[in-house]
């Protein structure tokens, strides 16, 4: 018998008959003996709905009450689900957030999770009970309602497994595992067995939204054993489990895994006086009003300028410009241009560390469809590269095929 979290996203219970499913699931789990705790998404579609209508009221809604409106969505869920379990027979009970309760900070929209108590759901579980959690909300040290951040479904997963030191979390989904790719833009992707912690974290973090980045960091630091499954098919199947690199004795592909981001725009800052400090001068006030930054290039003028390159969320580029048209005079740069309609597609690989020549065949593939690279960053395990996002599925596909991943 072991006791097991199960995480189902938004698609996964977006009808009534759906519902139906994930509880016939769950039942079939706990005829076999197991403990199981159910963490639930919104139906799917319904986040966006609410979020749609604050932003009827404010553009850029109040945080606190934002959380106050998206965290209705998983309310509903949870209690259409309990109650379904009830009607099937099985003895079944829904949480809030607030009632476990699961602590956060008070960063509303982004809360990071704090601590869990996790006696109300062990109390329950020694009851015989299948215990239903809302998943995205918690409770900040101040009292308030408070959500995770988009997806946040899955990191209340990692973090009541956590917490009550389940054998296993399983993030059921609407794909049967982790792909090679996202399996709706390359349909030749391919499902991985196992992937690493470091390399599913490079995934999450470079746009594969299978799993929210917090949840695998979580997994990671906790030890918590993850498998990511499908709960459209009627057979759970085996998914995807992620492993830590030493437990897995597999040959290491070069590449395992092709992630991409649409969220990205470019700025560029001309012909700037090239001395120290530089750097910070720009970035400094963009980091300040907290917009995120993420690729950076810099590279030497002409007559001692330096003309610098960095992208942001493509939300926050018009904010981004005009931070820094105001500050043009202060930087004394020439022309301050940008361009929001780029995107940047990434290459992941823990076997990239001990090969080369894994950049040269990516942009080989790039160059011989005419895709122009204007950005470049790696790390041990990744390459990604910003390019026109008109052409992103393009390279995502042309990419897919010059590592082979269709025949892994
Ligand atoms: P849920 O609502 O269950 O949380 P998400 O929509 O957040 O589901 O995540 C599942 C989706 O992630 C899939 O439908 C798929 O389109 C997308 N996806 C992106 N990259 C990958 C990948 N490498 N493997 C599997 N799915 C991926
Ligand atoms: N319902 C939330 C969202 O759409 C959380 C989740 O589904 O994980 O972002
Ligand atoms: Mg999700």
């Amino acid at each position: 018998m072991a006791l097991i979290v199960q995480k189902y996203g938004g698609t996964s219970v977006g009808s009534i008959e759906r519902i139906k499913n994930v509880a016939k699931r769950v039942a079939k789990f706990k005829a076999q003996g197991h403990d199981i705790v159910v963490v639930l998404s919104a139906m799917s579609g319904e986040t966006n709905r609410l979020i749609a209508l604050a932003k009827e009221i404010q553009e850029h809604p109040d945080p606190r009450e934002l959380d106050m409106i998206v965290s209705t969505g998983e309310q509903v869920t949870i209690g259409l689900l309990a109650m379904t379990l009830k009607t099937m027979g099985l003895d079944a009970i829904s949480y809030c957030g607030w009632q476990i309760p699961i602590v956060t900070d008070t960063a509303h929209t982004k809360a990071r999770i704090q601590t869990i108590d996790e006696n109300k759901m062990r109390a329950d579980l020694k009851a015989g009970r299948v215990v239903v959690v809302a998943g995205f909300q918690g409770i900040s040290e101040e009292g308030n309602v408070s959500t995770l951040g988009r997806g946040g479904s899955d990191t209340s997963a990692v973090a009541l497994a956590a917490a009550l030191k389940a054998d296993e979390c399983q993030i059921y989904t609407d794909v049967d595992g982790v792909y090679t790719t996202d399996p709706r833009v390359v349909p030749e992707a391919k499902r991985l067995k196992t992937i690493t912690f470091e390399e599913m974290l490079e995934l999450a973090s470079l746009g594969s939204k299978v799993l929210q980045i917090r949840s695998v960091e979580f997994a990671g630091k906790y030890n918590v054993r993850l498998r990511v499954l499908s709960s459209l098919t009627e057979e759970t199947g085996e998914g995807t489990l992620i492993t830590y690199e030493e437990d897995s004795n597999m040959e290491k592909a070069l590449v395992s895994g092709i992630a991409f981001d649409k969220n990205q725009a470019r700025i560029n800052v001309k012909g700037i006086p090239d001395k120290p400090g530089v750097a910070y001068q720009i970035l400094g006030p963009i980091a300040e009003s907290n917009v995120e930054i993420d690729m950076i290039i810099q590279n030497a003028g002409e007559n001692g300028t330096t003309d610098f390159s960095f992208t942001v969320p493509k939300d926050e580029y018009h904010r981004a410009m005009k931070i820094l048209t105001e500050l043009q005079p202060v930087l004394g740069a020439t022309q301050i241009d940008g361009d929001n309609a780029v995107a940047k597609v990434s290459i992941v690989g823990v076997g990239m560390r001990s090969h080369s020549g894994v950049a040269s065949t990516m942009f080989r593939a790039l160059a011989e469809e005419g895709i122009n690279i204007s950005l470049i960053s790696t790390s041990e395990i990744k390459i990604s590269v910003l390019i026109e996002e008109k052409y992103l599925e393009l390279a995502t596909r042309v990419l897919h095929k010059a590592f082979e991943l269709e025949k892994v």
